[in-house]
């Protein structure tokens, strides 16, 4: 450790607060020129800086802007200690070194890992809030990836604070292209849609979001994330190619070859979806970079989405519709391969369903039509469909076998039914004869019956007659007397 002969206590210290902000400035007793122009700089920039980011101002102690020589000593112009809060800065009146310390205070380890994105976000925020405040911005130059000290921006390693030439024009290359890839990025996307890439890196929601609530992935971004956040979410195109160039090593470029290949299928994933959003679990994988697990689970989405797709042909004309939760099942975390098979038993009901509708709603021939009166299968058929729909997938198979045994059933159904009516109207038309017939033979006899009685009379009359005949003529007459006996002649 180098010995600068600071003396803190000797500092004159005033306040630089903002109506959100303690900001206190600690300047060497005889430069409150220094002072002032601190003081102006985090007044007006701070707030800038604050609205350009987004992000809260999350620090609950005052800011402390000291003036010291020491990072000058390492080849610096300043430095923040986010540890307690502090930034360091030289001398010099540069409102740029100031505002980018400050931007520091949210473009730290704390929101992305890589020290070449939090740089290249100090290096751009603090112009662009530079130019808001009258300043004069400044812009990067052309990165020539020849030059010395040039290399991939994920090589860039954290300050060696040696003190050779190599290590400077490393520095050098990296503030510089640092600031190249992000100002390019912002400036293509543009501050609001940065706003929102970081606060997705902030909150840590996945890369990659569906319909679901947005889910979370543990831990401090990193360059992966930032390339994903900047292109899902603030719509850059630009961002794969400027990766590839100036951030990846020649390892990491393969892993950016995967992601395209991965991306592509990804979105025909989301194509063949059509309103279904993807898979949790491949929305994770993607957004943790674990490519080849995704492509596994794209082939087995995909194979469910082709299931639905055959679901849906089989129910058209049915009114019956897709289970409920289906969606809901795909769109989640649960396992795939599991739903896959349950898709496929939903298609084997939905044949059974569409089997027992078609015949439900065919001809079904005199006798079938016979032997469906007044039978509820059509209720059982909705039934069935309402069953599938919720989900109740067993019980829409049977409902839909039930239905179907009954339509096949009916034609001998109504054989038996119009047999058995048949024998009733014989068995009466018989009774009738029967009834008629016994009625004339009760006729018949009674008639016989009574011809004979006749006869016998006529026969006991002629008898009587010849015993009259045999009678003497003159026979004393007798007379019969009425109560008024008055004779009868
Ligand atoms: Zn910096």
């Amino acid at each position: 450790m180098l010995f600068t002969g600071r003396n803190d206590k000797g500092l004159m210290v005033t306040r630089a607060d903002t109506p959100k902000h303690d900001v206190e400035v600690r300047a060497w007793p005889d430069d409150e020129r220094w002072a002032k122009f601190v003081r102006q700089q985090v007044r007006g920039g701070l707030p800038e800086l604050e609205a350009l980011i987004g992000l809260p101002w999350s620090k609950d102690r005052t800011l402390e802007i000291t003036e010291t020589v020491s990072p000058y000593l390492y080849g610096y112009a300043g430095w923040y200690q986010s540890e307690n809060n502090t930034i360091e800065i030289g001398d010099e009146l540069d409102g740029e070194v100031v505002l980018h310390e400050i931007s520091h205070i949210w473009f730290n380890d704390e929101l992305f890992t890589d020290r070449w994105i939090n740089e290249g976000f100090a290096q751009t925020y603090s112009n662009l809030a530079l130019d808001e405040i009258g300043g004069k911005a400044k812009r990067p130059e052309r990165v020539k990836q020849a030059a010395k000290g040039a290399q991939p921006l994920n090589q860039w390693g954290d300050p060696s604070f040696r003190d050779d030439e190599i290590a400077r024009l490393e520095e050098e290359f990296g503030y510089n292209a640092a600031w190249f890839v992000v100002r390019t990025l912002t400036n293509e996307i543009g501050t609001d849609k940065m706003r929102e890439v970081f606060h997705a890196a902030s909150d840590g929601t996945y890369s990659y979001l569906g319909d679901l609530e947005p889910e979370t992935v543990a831990g401090t971004a990193n360059w992966k994330r930032m390339l994903d956040l900047v292109e899902n979410v603030g719509g850059s195109t630009k961002a794969t190619a400027l990766f590839r160039d100036l951030v990846v090593t020649d390892s990491q470029r393969r892993d950016l070859q995967a992601r395209t290949r991965a991306r592509k299928s990804y979105d025909k994933l989301v194509d063949a979806g059509d309103g279904w959003s993807v898979p949790a679990s491949i929305r994770e994988d993607m957004t943790r970079w674990r490519f080849s697990n995704v492509t596994d689970d794209i082939a087995v989405a995909r194979d469910i989405l082709a299931v639905r797709s055959d679901i849906e042909s089989v129910l058209d004309g049915t009114g019956i519709g897709l289970p409920e939760s289906f969606e809901t099942d795909y769109e989640g975390d649960g396992d795939l391969t599991e739903l896959l098979g349950d898709a496929r038993h939903y298609h084997e009901v939905a044949e059974q369903l569409a089997e027992a509708a078609g015949a439900a709603d065919d001809g079904h021939g005199l006798f079938g039509s016979i032997g469906l009166w007044r039978n509820d299968y059509r209720e059982d058929l909705d039934a069935a469909g309402d069953a599938f729909e919720d989900g109740k997938i067993d019980r829409a198979e049977r409902g839909a076998v039930a239905v179907l045994a009954t339509v096949d059933d009916a034609g001998g159904v109504g054989q038996r039914r119009v047999l058995t009516t048949f024998g009733i109207v014989v068995g009466l038309v018989l009774a009738i004869w029967l009834l008629r017939r016994w009625r004339r033979a009760r006729r018949r006899k009674r008639a016989a019956r009574a011809e004979a009685a006749a006869e016998a009379r006529a026969a006991a009359l002629a008898e009587e007659l010849a015993q009259a005949v045999t009678v003497p003529y003159l026979a004393t007459p007798t007379f019969e007397s009425e109560p008024g006996g008055e004779p009868l002649l």
